[in-house]
């Protein structure tokens, strides 16, 4: 007899991840596929990361602290003495953070077209998640969210938003923060490094708001699966209660992460890169762009199909994304990311071309 999935898992695609090299693989310029798909930063990760996750290989018959004091402490010399947690990804906090507060049939409010992890993760806690549709601009209706927020257990906003780029100031989410009582506020701040605003310092005035970051984008460790957050002190003891054994975070992970926080140079040459190819791209590209605060781009190839212009660029050896599959956006839509300038340079040729 084979036991019986849970009902959230028989339907819905599950997370769709970006294309892939296969369906571009051979094509292109030189044979070169331009990847451009999943917002990773184009450059290799700093070499003081690549030599310290080599050097803690040589010790991984040992499990890793379990306390991540080494990441932990350099967390604070880059951001200041906040309360952190790390994990397995971002997507490895998210899941975390919804163990700590979501019984089956609690309330978990999304505001949407976003990331789709949220509403994949909640579904998996039993939540029954509710989508807030943003506005036509994609910026939150304030008001509308923060209604839904009310008597929920927790909410997740993406600012920078993925993919629309769109922000969301810290202003308006101490307004969110200001009026949801108990309900916590899961802020997504992935791309932040790339953004204007700082959200850092709201971490001083609410005790229901977690700030999650990533080293999957600036830092360009995508493969070595970290994420981090900032969260109120009190909740420390909860989530480590509910978390994975040793953060979910290979000893190498953390060993490389340490070094790449400690490598600035490393990191402003990523965003010095993203904010000027950016504005080229945009300025270059003759369909309508959204403005975005990321590292990349969410363009509406109106009257063309997303899909259809994603596969015609992956013929072509440009791998972008369709944002069909993110909710309430419908199929006119593709994000791309800002990558090495000659994958830049391939994107808007092809894309001019349509
Ligand atoms: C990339 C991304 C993350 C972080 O993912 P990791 O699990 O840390 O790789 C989180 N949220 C959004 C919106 C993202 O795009």
């Amino acid at each position: 007899m084979q036991p019986s999935i849970r009902p959230y898992l028989r339907t819905g695609p599950g997370y769709v991840y970006a294309a892939r090299t296969t369906a571009a693989d051979k094509k292109g310029e030189e044979g070169r596929i331009a990847r451009l798909a999943s917002n990773e930063n184009p450059f290799p990760p700093s070499t003081a990361a690549v030599s310290a996750g080599v050097a803690a290989l040589a010790t991984v018959n040992r499990y890793p602290d379990n306390r991540m004091t080494d990441l932990i402490e350099a967390l604070k010399r880059f951001h200041g003495d906040h309360t952190f947690v790390v994990g397995n990804g971002m997507d490895g906090i998210i899941e975390a953070v919804l163990r700590c507060f979501v019984e089956k049939g609690d309330r978990v409010v999304v505001s949407t077209p976003t990331f789709s992890f949220y509403g994949i993760a909640a579904a998996g806690q039993g939540a029954i998640v509710e989508n807030v549709q943003r506005k036509d601009d994609f910026t939150v209706d304030i008001p509308a969210f923060t209604r839904a927020c009310t008597g929920a257990r927790v909410a997740f906003l993406c600012t920078p938003n993925n993919p629309t780029g769109t922000m969301t100031t810290p202003a308006e989410v101490r307004e969110v923060l200001d009026g949801i009582g108990d309900c916590m506020l899961f802020l997504d701040n992935a791309y932040v490094d790339f953004a204007g605003d700082d959200y850092r310092p709201l971490m001083d005035d609410y005790q229901n708001l977690i700030v999650g970051r990533t080293m999957s984008k600036i830092f360009g460790l995508a493969g070595l699966r970290v994420g981090y957050a900032f969260i109120p002190a009190w909740l420390e003891p909860f989530y480590q209660k509910a978390a994975t054994p040793f953060s979910g975070i290979s000893s190498v992970s953390a060993a490389a992460a340490v070094a790449a926080l400690a490598d600035h140079e490393h990191q402003e040459r990523t965003l010095r890169h993203v904010l000027e190819w950016r504005e080229q791209v945009r300025s270059a590209v003759r369909f309508p762009v959204l403005p975005s605060e990321a590292n990349f781009l969410m363009i509406d190839v109106a009257p063309h199909t997303a899909d259809e212009v994603v596969a015609t660029l992956a013929g072509h050896g440009v791998l972008i994304r369709s944002c069909r599959s993110f909710p309430g956006l419908g199929d006119h839509y593709v994000r791309v990311s800002i990558g090495d300038a000659w994958e830049n340079e391939r994107f808007i040729e092809e894309i001019n071309r349509l």
